[in-house]
Parts: C-alpha cells; structure tokens; sequence
C-alpha cells in the first residue's frame, strides 16, 4: 500500500502546503482520507484520474471532520465522479453535512442524485471493508462530529499487510487521542495545535513514546514546523525508538 500526502497544512494553505488530503493507493484503487485543499487536481496531477488515466477508480473518502481544511475539496472530487463514473463509498462525520454537500454537488452536476453516490454518515467502531481494507472509526473530541480513522489492509500488489491510525484533528491538550491497540505500522499524527511553549507537545511525546509503531509521520504541519521548524519538531521526538518524519505535499510512503 501506498500512503501519498496529497495536501499536509492546517487550517489554511501555506506557502508549500496545501490543506489537508491523504491518499491511500492499492494499485489502481484509490482512497482519501480528508478531502481539503485541491485534492482533484493534485490527484490528476499525479495521473491518477479518468478520463487521462482510465484505470483509476476512487473506491472510498473518509472525512475525520467538516472543517473546510478537510472537506473543502469533496465537492470538486464528488462532481468528477459523476462525469467520469466511479462510485465511490463517501463517509462524512456531521449528519447535518450531508444534505447540503449533496444539494452543491447536484447544482454543479445535475446528474448527481442519479450517480448511485450516497454519502454516509461516520458511525463509531467498524465502518467500511473491501478486498483491501477494513476501516474503523474512533471518536475525537475535536469538534461535535470528528474522528480518526484506523485501516487494516492487504498489500496489494506490493504484498504487505499492516495497520494504519490517521488521528485526525485533536483535542489541544490529546484527551481524545486514539487508544492505541497493538502493533501499527504507522501512525500518522496532527501538528497543528501542538507548539513546544505549551505542555501538549510533551504529552503527544509521552503517548507516542508508548506507542508500538514502525514509525509516525507528522502531518497537518502547523506553521512553526515549515521549513527549519521541521528539524526542531523532529528533534523534539528524537527519543522516539522508530523512524519519525515530517509530511510535505506529495510524499510517498510505502507502507
Ligand atoms: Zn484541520
Ligand atoms: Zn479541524
């Protein structure tokens, strides 16, 4: 499985980031986790959409939560869907998202309603599993409706199995970081409401150092650790005994 960071800022776009998008690639199916920023056209980009690239389909969207920094994008992704068929599995936290973002789609593509598309709302424990993944959602206490997302997954082609924790947006202080269970092969962890003046990034070091992961990949890279800020955000966790790195726009893990 591949793991691309399509977009890896915060609440707003940065000079090198876009908002928040993650790619899951088992070959030639796709999967998105958050959907801020341009995902569509970063996706297509990377040759990855119809009609260019026929061979890819979108098979699910996972939103952690209905801030616009992940879910501004959806829109964009849903009405290409529509014009170029994929059917994707589309989960949103907030019910009351969920008919609004339905009405802006069909207004853009009248065709939508017709599309077979039929966005969910996230319920807590197991949420979704096809031939590559199973998904579960945890609740954050980020906002009202806020979630992480934890995937068990076949390699692909690439043969692999592991498991995945995408934390989402947290709590400031991490009373809702995710229970973690087992063995991860990686975690990927927020940044953004983390500064070293405060107690929190002490904390976020104290879970992770418990944590049974091959490595974590800090994402949702708040300001402070753009540019020569990632060496001391990553300097921070050096007592981490796994590998750590910070997420740029268009990294490829494989995981
Ligand atoms: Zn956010
Ligand atoms: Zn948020």
């Amino acid at each position: 499985m591949k793991l691309i960071t399509l977009g890896t800022a915060h609440g707003n776009p940065t000079y090198c980031r876009n908002c928040t998008s993650t790619l899951l690639q088992f070959d030639h199916d796709l999967y998105l986790v958050d959907a801020g920023g341009p995902p569509l056209a970063t996706l297509t980009k990377l040759r990855m959409t119809p009609p260019m690239n026929p061979e890819y389909r979108l098979r699910g969207v996972f939103i952690t939560h209905a801030h616009n920094d992940h879910i501004g994008g959806l829109p964009d992704v849903l009405k290409h869907c529509v014009k170029y068929p994929q059917k994707p599995a589309v989960f949103i936290p907030d019910a009351a998202a969920v008919e609004p973002l339905c009405t802006w789609v069909s207004t853009m593509s009248a065709a939508f309603p017709k599309s077979g598309i039929v966005p969910q709302v996230t319920h807590e424990g197991n949420l979704y599993r096809d031939e590559h993944i199973a998904v579960r959602a945890i609740r954050t206490a980020h906002m009202d409706w806020s979630y992480a997302y934890e995937f068990t997954y076949d390699g692909g082609s690439e043969g692999r199995e592991g498991r995945l924790l995408i934390t989402g947006d947290l709590r400031a202080d991490l009373a809702d970081f995710p229970v973690l269970t087992g063995h991860y092969t990686a975690i990927m962890v927020e940044t953004t409401h983390y500064t070293i003046k405060t107690e929190n990034l002490a904390r976020m070091r104290e879970i992770l150092l418990h944590a049974d992961t091959e490595q974590v990949i800090f994402a949702h890279v708040y300001d402070l650790w753009h540019g020569d800020g990632e060496q001391t955000l990553l300097d921070y966790f050096a007592a981490l005994p796994y590998k750590k790195s910070v997420a740029h726009d268009g990294d490829v893990y494989s995981l």
